[in-house]
């Protein structure tokens, strides 16, 4: 991440305030002027960067995944980004307010990362009581506890004296703790997501979330909550102009690497863009676009591989609960981040491109098809890419009012001819490149792409509301488990 910052290689060290972000006219073609205005009078030579997104470090919208802009219409089988075809913010020129989270590397003193460490083990454990405490009066009563019950349960824990260590830390987080479990219920009671489960202390996601009540925002520094010191934070991109964060989320890694994520208001301009894609997710990581470009991942994809597997075989010879293990298991964590931390590098340069450039972008809704070939480990690791991708984009598009559209899993797209929409005999995975009796070559991974596009571009034709039939022969399964609009109208009849 920090090799995208501009000052410097060994930005990561380089402690600076949020700069001010003007936006050229001719965005996104042009380019940003970025003023620094640092405290510590920071020369404020503008550099000359790209504008918009920089790839790597931002975050989808964390209001997005709490529920509380619940994903429209998942269950009328209309895909949420077709909508934005009516989206007046696809006007030119017209901008439009996102809520944007903005995450940063910290180094927290010894005391901070106690009082935060602490802090992470109530929030885990007030959220672990409220689920039980929810489980148990369903189970044994059919009463249905809410939010408020669960806030009033809190209160009362804290008055007792084995749980009186819950006033030690900021109220903030605890309560938001309890907002996350009811927000999980809303998804479960809705059949978004499976019953919510207790957070584990080895495995899950060691986090925070303040409100603007518990934290302090003057001056370009942050205080949170019970903290007499503001958190030493490497501004490694800009917040936009003016802005002040509304959410502060406080993490740490597996490989001991502190986070903070600033959740703030940023203006995206809307200006339009003529092209249009379609994207096969091929073997291997590999990516075909419809124009014919193949997009592989980085290449140092296989010297981390080899450095996972050692790292991985010496933490095996550890003895189990020693501090040689403890150190190791550190190591490992540090080389999977590194590795996930790339990939993610690379989608977000990837998407940026790809949203940049196109109006419409059609994809492949690829998850049942993935989890029955998935025997690989390279299969596996695109998989999770592929998912990163796909959320990615679905912001991203919905940020620069875009249309995404989603290809039913079961379109035939790579038997199918581009040029003149036969349909080819079975194709074992090793034919890279077929011949089709109509006389056109093709790439086996291209030419699926052409296929989706075109398959995408024939369900934003038809607009809103449009739920063309499957055939026949596959609709053995319930269509109610169907979550996108399925894209088979419009395709030459087979
Ligand atoms: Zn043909």
């Amino acid at each position: 991440m920090a090799d995208l910052w501009p000052f410097g290689a060994h930005a990561d060290r380089v402690r600076r305030a949020p700069c001010r972000l003007r936006l050229h006219p001719g965005w996104p073609s042009g380019r940003v002027e970025v003023h620094v205005s640092g405290r510590d009078g920071v020369s404020s030579d503008p550099f000359r960067g790209y504008s918009g997104l920089q790839a790597g470090e931002e975050t989808e919208p964390l209001r997005s995944r709490t529920g509380i802009a619940d994903p429209p219409s998942r269950r009328t089988g209309v895909h949420p980004w077709t909508k934005a075809l009516q989206c007046p913010f696809r006007i030119a020129g017209v901008s439009r307010t996102v809520k944007r989270a903005f995450k940063y590397r910290f180094y927290p003193t010894d005391a901070q990362a106690a009082q935060l460490s602490r802090t992470f083990g109530c929030v885990r454990l007030v959220y672990n009581m409220a689920l039980q405490a929810r489980t148990e009066a369903w189970t044994q009563r059919q009463e249905r506890i809410d939010y408020n019950v669960t806030s009033a349960l809190l209160t009362a824990w804290k008055k007792t004296d084995d749980l009186a260590f819950l006033s030690e830390v900021s109220s903030v987080p605890l309560q938001q703790a309890l907002r996350h479990l009811q927000t999980a219920y809303t998804n479960f009671w809705a059949k978004r997501a499976k019953h919510p489960t207790f957070k584990s202390k080895k495995r899950s996601r060691r986090s925070a979330e303040y409100t603007t009540s518990a934290f302090r925002w003057r001056d370009d520094t942050l205080t949170l909550a019970k903290m007499t010191e503001p958190l030493d934070v490497v501004w490694s991109r800009p917040l936009p102009d003016g802005a002040s964060p509304s959410t502060v989320t406080v993490s740490c890694d597996a490989a001991g690497r502190w986070f903070v994520s600033l959740l703030c208001d940023d203006v995206i301009a809307q200006t339009p863009a003529t092209g249009r894609v379609g994207i096969d997710a091929g073997l291997d990581s590999v990516l075909a676009l419809s124009t014919g470009e193949k997009i592989t991942n980085p290449r140092h994809e296989s010297a981390d591989r080899q450095r996972l597997a050692r790292a991985q075989q010496n933490l095996a010879r550890k003895q189990k609960g020693s501090a040689n293990r403890a150190k190791a298991r550190v190591t490992l964590a540090r080389i999977h981040a590194r590795i996930a931390d790339r990939r993610r590098d690379h989608l977000h340069k990837l998407t940026t491109r790809l949203v940049r450039e196109n109006q419409a972008i059609v994809i492949e809704d690829l998850a049942v098809r993935n989890m029955v070939k998935n025997h690989r480990l390279a299969r596996a690791i695109s998989d999770a890419a592929w998912r990163q991708l796909r959320t990615m984009l679905e912001y991203k598009a919905a940020w620069h009012g875009r249309d995404l559209v989603v290809v039913d899993r079961w379109f035939p797209s790579t038997r199918l001819c581009s040029a003149c929409g036969a349909l080819a005999q079975k194709m074992p995975l090793s034919v890279r490149e077929w011949t089709c009796p109509c006389g056109a070559v093709h790439d086996r991974d291209v030419n699926a792409a052409r296929n989706i596009l075109a398959a995408g571009l024939a369900v934003t034709a038809c607009g809103d509301g449009v739920r063309p039939q499957r055939e026949s022969s596959r609709t053995g399964r319930s269509s109610v488990k169907q979550e996108n609009l399925r894209a088979t109208k419009g395709i030459p009849v087979l």
